[in-house]
C-alpha cells in the first residue's frame, strides 16, 4: 500500500506509536539516505565544540547517537548525556519492576552502556524528572538546560515529532533554550528521530531530509553501539508480571541497530 505524502507537519493521531510499526526492511528502500547528506564526526562534532546528547530517558542517548558517542569520545571530544527522566515509568504495575528499583537498575543499564561506548559516565547528568511527564516539568526543564547548554554546543535531542510525548516535550525545551541563544556563538541543533522511524514510513514523506544529515558508523563504532544497546536489559524483555511485551522489541532493535545514524534540523 503506498502511503499518502505528507505536506507540512504530521498530525498528533499520525504519530500514534502502536505495532510493530514500519519494518527496518522496508526502510532500507528509503529514497531519503541518498538526500542526507552523508557527514563525519568533524563535520557534527567540530574538534573545539562540545557534544551533549539530551536523553528523555536512560537508553535514548545511546539509541540515537551511540556510534556518534563512541567516535566522540575515542577523538577525545568534550561530551555531556543529559538524562531528563528518572526512567521509573517503564513497567506500570509491575511486581518484576517496581519504580525505585527500575529507576536504579535503569541508571545502572547506562552506567554500563557509557563504558561500552567509551564515554567517562562521570559525564552524566540525570535531571530526575518523571518519566512519563517531562511535558508537565517544562519549565524546570528549560530551567535546567538553560544552565547546562553552553554557547557552541553541538545538541542532540529526539526528532520533534517523534510522536513519544515525553521525546516531543523534551526537544520542546531545548529548541526554547536554543532560540533565546544569539549568534554568532549559538548552539547547534541535531534531532534525532527514535519512535518516529515507527510511525512514519518510506514513502509518507513524513521524515524531513532537507538540511538533515547520515553519520555512517565504522565497524568498531557499529559493533559498540549494539553491545551498549544489549546493556537495557530491563528494557529487552518482557514482564511476566503484568504480560507487558518488552519495550524494545526484536523489530524495534533491527530499526535501532543500524550502522548509520540520523540527525534532521
Ligand atoms: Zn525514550
Amino acid at each position: 500500500m503506498i502511503d499518502a505524502v505528507v505536506h507540512g507537519d504530521p498530525s498528533t493521531a499520525d504519530r500514534t506509536i502502536a505495532g510493530p510499526g514500519t519494518r527496518e526492511a522496508e526502510w532500507h528502500g528509503w529514497s531519503g539516505w541518498s538526500e542526507l547528506i552523508s557527514i563525519g564526526l568533524d563535520d557534527l562534532v567540530p574538534e573545539g565544540t562540545r557534544l551533549v546528547v539530551v536523553a528523555p530517558h536512560p537508553d535514548d542517548e545511546v539509541i540515537a547517537a551511540g556510534g556518534l558517542l563512541r567516535l566522540a569520545a575515542a577523538a577525545g571530544r568534550s561530551t555531556l548525556i543529559i538524562g531528563v527522566s528518572d526512567g521509573g515509568g517503564s513497567h506500570p504495575g509491575s511486581d518484576e519492576w517496581p519504580p525505585a528499583q527500575l529507576i536504579e537498575q535503569r541508571r545502572a543499564e547506562r552506567r554500563a552502556a557509557l563504558q561500552e561506548l567509551g564515554v567517562r559516565t562521570d559525564l552524566v547528568c540525570e535531571l530526575d524528572l518523571p518519566d512519563g511527564g517531562i511535558g508537565s516539568a517544562r519549565e524546570r526543564l528549560v530551567g535546567y538546560l538553560d544552565d547546562l547548554i553552553h554557547d557552541r554546543d553541538v545538541v542532540i535531542s529526539p526528532w520533534r515529532f517523534d510522536g513519544h510525548p515525553d521525546h516531543e516535550a523534551t526537544t520542546s525545551a531545548v529548541q526554547t533554550v536554543i532560540a533565546a541563544k544569539r549568534p554568532p556563538r549559538h548552539a547547534v541543533h541535531l534531532q534525532a528521530p527514535i519512535w518516529g522511524w515507527h510511525w512514519a514510513s518510506p514513502s509518507g514523506g513524513q521524515l524531513p531530509t532537507t538540511d538533515g544529515a547520515v553519520l555512517h558508523l565504522d565497524s568498531t563504532a557499529h559493533r559498540r553501539k549494539i553491545t551498549a544497546m544489549s546493556c537495557f536489559t530491563s528494557q529487552l524483555s518482557a514482564d511476566a508480571s503484568t504480560g507487558a511485551p518488552a519495550i524494545l522489541p526484536d523489530f524495534v532493535l533491527q530499526r535501532l541497530s543500524r550502522n548509520r545514524e540520523v540527525f534532521l534540523r
